[in-house]
């Protein structure tokens, strides 16, 4: 019963957009002393009537689709009662309908790109960085396809975790409904797949739209590259809704929110929108340790608290680069056998690592402009002509920008590159802290480039 209780919660919770809702809705979950079921009636009980009354009036129905959706027998109905002291819950006996499993055979279809078996969720760390995400996963790979979570797009910097958490949806529905057929492929694999069969004439492409059409769980990855090819856009666009037609479930990531994407055509956006979106921001110190004390599970020699401490103090941006701490820390131990390490020599075994945490006086002006060219899907040439149209002018002053205080170079070496007089790099650079002040996403925009670099502008003195 707490089970299903937890489940609809956590379902409930990553329906939630704001953090202005998700914090009520976490204030009034803490005032839930217990859950009952008693004569068909799934019972919540509070710690004062205020807080059933508030439940009941602004959650209840919605509750009661997240308790379907968790597995809940669909005939209970939802009641909210003040019980201060809670009371032992009354255990159902399982319903005979999921006792009996499908006697369906299991799925042989096989994926585009082979799942790595540790992508599970019991080896993805939860924090207050990905909670959401990974609810929402959860609730994906338990029911595939249901409305509310179709698509499932998660976003978030590099490193963070996307590419794990969707590969967990397709083990865990692998493991739990072995009858579905479950694809994960990159969109720069879809896209070729898909020029090569336009290559290779009808057949192909009629092989290839087929193929694609007929999956229960799509999983794909990094769909930024959608941004290459308007007419893939369109097959993708295609695809997509024969899926969502069907109740087929699609999970999508990206390295920036859909409004973000640019350029790509905005029926594509508000589709990617309208099934649940949910970020991944970069962990906080305490599930830094918390991932570092699970990778470090079984690793010779014993890799001792105070390294992992050390690790999680200096690298922040990225796991993967805590992943290759793990390693260069294992290998200074294996070099020093029978020696504690100091922080010195953990300094120098993780050298290059923390420089590119800190040391991000190194960026060069051309990767700053071939970052936000990318990000925006312009080109290095577009942002370096004298044309000033809106859609160049951002992130001509945007790469100006990060160029001023990202890079090493004065205003004058700054100017060179970008073919413009010191004044108007001036101008592009105050221009965009002004705007930054004001504008979310140009922020968020401004974060996304940053992070690809292994940058966390909350943590620069600048
Ligand atoms: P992304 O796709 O966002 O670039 P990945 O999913 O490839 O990132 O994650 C990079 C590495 O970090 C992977 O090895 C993954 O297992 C690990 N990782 C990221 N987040 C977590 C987490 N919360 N718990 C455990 N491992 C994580
Ligand atoms: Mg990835």
């Amino acid at each position: 019963m707490k089970e299903l209780w937890e489940r609809a919660k956590a379902i409930f919770l990553s329906t939630l957009r704001s953090d202005e809702e998700k914090s009520q809705a976490a204030r009034y979950f803490s005032m839930i002393t217990s859950v009952c079921v008693e004569n068909g009636v799934f019972q919540i009980l509070t710690l004062n009537s205020f807080a059933a009354d508030f439940l009941k009036t602004e959650y209840a129905e919605r509750l009661k689709t997240c308790l379907d959706l968790a597995g809940g027998d669909k005939s209970l109905s939802l009641a909210f009662r003040c019980s201060p002291s809670a009371q032992p819950p009354i255990i159902l006996p399982p319903s005979p309908a999921a006792a009996a499993a499908p006697s369906r055979s299991v799925n042989t279809f096989i994926s585009t790109m082979p799942l790595n078996d540790d992508y599970t969720f019991d080896e993805f760390v939860e924090g207050p960085s990905n909670s959401y995400a990974y609810a929402a996963a959860k609730g994906v790979a338990e029911h595939p396809g249901e409305i509310g979570f179709n698509p499932l797009f998660i976003h978030g910097g590099t490193g963070l975790g996307k590419t794990h958490l969707m590969q967990a949806i397709g083990n865990e529905v692998r493991r739990i409904k072995p009858t579905l057929s479950v694809c994960y492929l990159t969109t720069e694999t879809f896209l070729n797949e898909y020029v090569n069969s336009l290559q290779k004439g009808r057949a192909a492409i009629t092989e290839f739209q087929n193929k694609y059409r007929k999956i229960d769980v799509l999983l794909v990855d990094d769909v930024q590259f959608l941004q290459k090819g308007k007419q893939f856009q369109e097959e993708f666009f295609n695809t997509f809704n024969a899926l969502k037609d069907a109740h087929k479930q699609i999970v999508m990531t990206s390295d920036v929110a859909p409004k973000n994407l640019s350029v790509l055509e905005e029926r594509l956006i508000s589709r990617f929108e309208g099934g649940m979106v949910q970020e991944i921001e970069s962990p906080s110190y305490e599930t830094r340790l918390a991932i570092l004390q699970k990778k470090a599970e079984g690793i010779t020699p014993v890799i001792p608290d105070y390294a992992i401490r050390f690790i999680a103090d200096r690298i922040k941006s990225h796991v993967r680069a805590m992943e290759g701490a793990l390693a260069k820390i294992k290998i200074a131990m294996l070099l020093n056998p029978g020696v504690s390490l100091t922080n010195e020599m953990m300094t120098r075994a993780l050298k290059d690592l923390i420089e590119k945490e800190h040391n991000i006086k190194k960026l060069t002006i051309r990767e700053i402009q071939e970052a936000v060219a990318r990000k925006y899907g312009v080109t290095i040439e577009q942002i370096l002509s004298p044309e000033r149209t809106q859609s160049l002018v951002t992130p001509r002053q945007l790469a100006m920008y990060i160029s001023r205080k990202y890079s090493s170079k004065s205003l004058q070496e700054i100017s060179e590159p970008f073919g413009k007089t010191h004044a108007t790099v001036l101008h592009g650079v105050k221009s965009i802290t002004k705007r930054l002040d004001v504008e979310e996403e140009l922020r968020e925009t401004l974060h996304q480039i940053l992070n690809e670099f292994g940058i966390n502008p909350d943590e620069t003195v600048n």
